[in-house]
């Protein structure tokens, strides 16, 4: 239905002054996921095209650990699921073929083009919005061409399995060298075409400590309410990149400077910046990133719960004094108003802000301590996630009686062993992500699983407080 292609294949000759032969580059076979390998050379074999492109070239380049190998070809989907048994079409956006190897999943992409008058009359191939969004973008073209319809120069190196060369058609090495990340064409119209792309600049230069180019930085800012146009499913995949990849600190410090954080958390820092919610957002992304570090499990509940305390506490103040309602009710009331704000902007799905809402539930119920209410929190799911979010607190607000409860909670828990699966925010399975598990369409690692029994316990516990 999409196979059109905009013009006709590139000679080898026009390809090869973009040409870097093997002898020229790093690049490997040795560093190429298996799995990626294999899907590379059954296109070949195949007589399509096949190249490894994206996060995947470019990390081995700088000597780093892909997170995910990306595959380009010249095959368009279809054809690409008649290849492959275990692969499934995914994407109306932006149409790609996923081809799964358990819980690996290899992204293949057919050749993007450029979108002609005929093109932007057919509404299953290309659609914009008035402000010049793209909302759909399904026109195949040339390898070429695919390289200028990608983000960043850096992003558009391709490693060609046919002869192990690679193919630098936007200047992406020396920009590599220089340790530059420029955008691919005019910023202002690739940002308005994807405001998605602002926040990858961020992440990019988080992670790869690359600086931004000044034409590539100076629109941010003034374009970042573009955000808002996003569906919210789509930030709640970004967020999770930006924040649970293991740069999270230096990309919060980004988002805020580059006024995209307030896209994202429109009730954080409502009122001009406030040093508590910073200070324990920062510490907790410190936290954060060295358990990704060291190989562990993190939730986005907790930086959820995180985020978003302070001006819960603000908000449920606030009602409390309005309407004179006792704290606690306006707590629990404070507490739906700030979710439901927030999942406006990032869909977060409902298994998170459950945890959310526990983590948060358990800050109440942490100072009615003594004899059995103390074993009933304990025994709670979320309760490690919550002691740990206490002693934020205590360190945060350098309250003598935070301090105090911290370290009575940290006497009881060493007199009062629980079982190791109790002892980290791994708890609950369905809640947790594991960095690099993550892939495209946002659903594959929160597979909805039944309450455990430990949880339905807890629940029973918590309503029963
Ligand atoms: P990561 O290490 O996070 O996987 P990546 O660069 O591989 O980084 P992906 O999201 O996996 O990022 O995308 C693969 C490639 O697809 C990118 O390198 C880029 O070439 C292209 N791409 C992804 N998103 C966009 C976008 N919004 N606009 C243009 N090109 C994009
Ligand atoms: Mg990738």
């Amino acid at each position: 239905m999409f196979a059109k292609k905009s013009k006709q294949a590139p000679s080898a000759a026009a390809l090869d002054k973009y040409k870097i032969p093997r002898d020229q580059h790093s690049i490997s076979r040795q560093d190429i996921d298996e799995n990626a390998l294999k899907v590379l050379y059954r296109l070949h074999n195949a007589g399509f095209r096949a190249l490894l492109v994206g996060g995947g070239v470019r990390d081995l380049l700088l000597g780093l650990k892909p997170k995910d190998f990306d595959i380009t070809t010249d095959a368009t989907p279809e054809e690409v699921k008649a290849l492959f048994r275990n692969c499934r079409l995914i994407g109306r956006r932006f149409r790609l073929a996923h081809i799964l190897f358990g819980r690996e999943v290899i992204e293949v992409a057919t050749f993007r083009g450029h979108h002609d008058e005929k093109d932007a009359q057919d509404k299953q191939k290309v659609k914009q919005s008035q402000g010049g969004m793209l909302l759909r973008d399904n026109v195949y073209g040339e390898l070429d061409e695919d390289a200028e319809r990608r983000d960043f120069t850096v992003n558009a190196l391709y490693y060609d399995i046919a002869d192990f060369s690679i193919y630098d058609f936007c200047g992406g090495m020396n920009d590599l060298a220089e340790r530059k990340l420029t955008l691919i064409g005019d910023p202002e119209v690739r940002y308005r075409e994807d405001p998605v792309r602002m926040m990858r600049a961020i992440r990019f230069a988080a992670k790869l400590d690359l600086t931004i180019s000044e034409q590539c930085a100076e629109p941010i800012r003034r374009l970042a309410p573009l955000l808002q146009d996003i569906p919210a499913a789509r930030h709640f995949d970004e967020v999770i990149k930006l924040l649970l990849s293991g740069q999270g600190l230096a990309t919060y410090r980004l988002l805020k400077e580059y006024k995209l954080l307030q896209m994202l958390f429109p009730i954080l820092f409502k009122e001009g910046e406030d040093d508590k919610a910073n200070a324990i957002i920062e510490q907790a992304l410190i936290d954060t990133d060295q358990r990704i570090a060291d190989g562990k499990r993190v939730t986005p509940a907790y930086i959820y719960a995180i985020m978003l305390w302070y001006p819960l506490e603000q908000r449920a103040q606030e009602m409390s004094f309005e309407s004179g309602m006792d704290y606690h009710d306006a707590f629990m009331l404070a507490m739906n108003e700030v979710l439901s704000i927030q999942v406006k902007t990032i869909a977060i799905p409902k298994r998170f802000t459950a945890a959310v809402r526990d983590i948060w539930i358990l800050q109440q119920r942490l100072p009615r301590f003594g004899g059995k209410r103390a074993q009933r929190v304990y025994q709670h799911i979320k309760f490690r996630a919550a002691f740990d979010f206490l002693s934020l607190r205590a360190k945060v607000e350098q309250s003598t009686e935070l301090a105090e409860l911290t370290a009575w909670w940290q006497e009881y828990q060493l007199h009062n062993k629980l079982p190791e699966h109790n002892y980290s925010h791994k708890t609950n399975k369905a809640s947790e992500h594991k960095p690099g598990e993550h892939k495209g369409d946002g659903k594959k690692p929160y597979k909805k699983r039944k309450y455990s029994n430990a949880k339905r316990k807890a629940k029973a516990i918590s309503s029963n407080d």
